[in-house]
């Protein structure tokens, strides 16, 4: 793989046509990455917490033709940045102040994007587990979730897409979609423990 290297500009040094299109050359796989993901571009964005509004709406579906949208595209890859950044397992758009039916989930194979997710089918089988969310800082709390769900939604690129969770992504893709009717894990949990933040 061929690595990038700075180009160096300075005053008075006169860039040569010869190490600019060396330097085109060894970084065009770099360019190429970020102008097709725009990963470098994305943004992180403000995480809205308790009592914001946005967090107890219910989310509007994202119309089919806008999926491939830039505006979708852009947002997406912010709110996996933003997800990033704060060490969260799942992010769902009321969190950053969009009332979309948008979710991204940070997966073993990395971080998927889920547009009108819809969970068809539960398992009887429930367990319960400790959870947090990024809306509700520094409170921890027990729910209740199904031990499997089938998922349905449209991947970034429109495609129709359906998912056996089990386990942590199971309870992710619960907790998220929970988030898109306006429904908090604290309206289900119990053994609700608050910890001090900074
Ligand atoms: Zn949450």
């Amino acid at each position: 793989m061929l690595k990038s290297t700075p180009l160096e500009i300075r005053a008075g040094h006169k860039i040569k046509l010869r190490e600019l299109s060396a330097w085109l050359l060894l970084n065009c796989n770099k360019l190429r990455s970020i102008f097709l993901t725009g990963s470098i571009m994305a943004k992180i964005l403000t995480i809205l917490s308790i009592p914001s509004p946005s967090l107890r709406e219910k989310s509007i579906a994202v119309d089919l033709e806008k999926i491939k949208s830039k505006k979708l595209k852009e947002l997406s890859a912010d709110m996996a940045k933003t997800m990033k950044e704060k060490d969260g397992v799942g992010l769902a758009a009321p969190q950053v102040g969009k009332n979309i039916r948008l979710i991204v989930v940070n997966t073993k194979d990395g971080i998927i994007c889920m547009i009108n997710p819809k969970i068809t089918k539960k398992s009887w089988a429930k367990e319960w587990g400790e959870e947090g969310c990024l809306s509700v800082p520094g409170v921890y709390g027990h729910v209740k979730r199904c031990k499997k769900v089938n998922c349905i939604y449209f991947n970034k690129e429109g495609i129709k897409t359906k998912i056996q969770a089990e386990g942590l992504m199971a309870v992710v893709i619960q907790h998220e979609t929970d988030h898109l009717d306006g429904i908090l894990f604290i309206d289900k949990a119990k053994e609700i423990k608050k910890i001090k933040t900074a």
